[in-house]
């Protein structure tokens, strides 16, 4: 293997730890706890581990967590009137809708009744258009979790050939936007994408978030490039349940300069960002500048 692995743990240790630390002195010096409220529609237990692993490390860091678990028949008029009641909560400053909901609610509109300013998911058009416009948005945890590593690992990106495969509105599209901010030259590409291999070749960093196991083989990296898999699979390998990402690690890592692990690699970032966009929530909420190095 001749990749260096980029340990996502170690950059969202650091974080978190800089996320408490702001928690202590908005606490000690303002009497101010920030606040993240997590709404959970259904029983399906993936994401409900998911949103215990939140609240736990939302307390860990010092913070309030409130869980609300609402059952799967939820309406939307019920859904509207609980996002409403924590738009109004002066205590709550980051509201996160787990996705994906039930098919009878509408995505869209749910996100859309959160108060853009408690969007710490930064998936409300608002915030859409602002990043978009490159204004102070409130940015997706993973992608912004994916550009501190790339930052972290690269230092200055400008200039770079960026390959982002995967166009969802969470990920893959916010991903581009800040590649783009960091002057990098982006290219997307979808399921409808020709020749995927050869686009993939040339990118100085490539992003993968696809959601397909080990899609993407070493022979598409370029030679030291750095690789971002944010992919997040279960498959079953040798009779035992396993995670793997979108890209084939084995043979990435014998060409990559650089690649990510999973687990382990951009997924700790996801809820480490989510914390630190809670923090710069409270702060804006209390007229408080930004916390250094919370967010971009
Ligand atoms: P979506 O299913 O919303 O999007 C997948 C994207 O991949 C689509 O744009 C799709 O193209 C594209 N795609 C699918 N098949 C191909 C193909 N054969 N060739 C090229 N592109 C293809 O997934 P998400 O963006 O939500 O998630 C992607 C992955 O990241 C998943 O594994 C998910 O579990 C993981 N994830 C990890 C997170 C973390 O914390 N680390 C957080 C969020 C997601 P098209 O638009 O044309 O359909």
């Amino acid at each position: 293997m001749t990749a260096q692995i980029i340990d996502g743990k170690a950059f969202s240790t650091q974080l978190r730890s800089r996320v408490a630390g702001h928690v202590t002195r908005l606490k000690e010096e303002h009497g101010i706890t920030p606040g993240l409220a997590v709404v959970l529609v259904g029983d399906d237990p993936a994401p409900e581990v998911y949103v215990r692993n939140k609240g736990r490390q939302t307390i860990e860091a010092g913070m309030n967590s409130l869980e609300h678990k609402l059952p799967t028949e939820t309406s939307q008029a019920d859904l509207f009137a609980l996002i409403e009641q924590l738009n109004s909560d002066p205590v709550i400053h980051g509201i996160l809708v787990q996705l994906p909901l039930p098919k009878h609610l509408n995505a869209d509109l749910v996100i859309n009744a959160i108060d853009t300013a408690k969007d710490v998911d930064g998936f409300h058009v608002s915030n859409v258009g602002l990043l978009g416009t490159g204004q102070n948005a409130m940015i997706p945890c993973t992608p912004l979790g994916c550009l501190m590593v790339m930052r972290g690992h690269l230092g200055d990106l400008s200039g770079l050939e960026a390959v982002v495969v995967g166009r969802s509105n969470i990920v893959g599209k916010p991903m581009a936007q800040l590649l783009l901010g960091d002057n990098c030259t982006v290219t997307i590409a979808h399921s409808h994408t020709r020749d995927l291999a050869s686009i993939c070749r040339r990118a100085d960093i490539l992003v993968a978030a696809i959601g397909r196991p080990e899609m993407i083989p070493g022979d598409w990296i370029k030679p030291g490039a750095t690789v971002i898999d944010v992919g997040i699979n279960r498959i079953a390998r040798h009779g035992k349940q396993q995670l793997v990402g979108d890209v084939d690690f084995s043979s990435a890592a014998e060409i990559a300069g650089a690649i990510t692990p999973v687990p382990g690699g951009v997924g700790p970032m996801t809820i480490a960002c989510l914390l630190a966009n809670t923090v710069t929530a409270c702060c804006r909420a209390n007229g408080l500048p930004a916390p250094e190095g919370l967010t971009l």
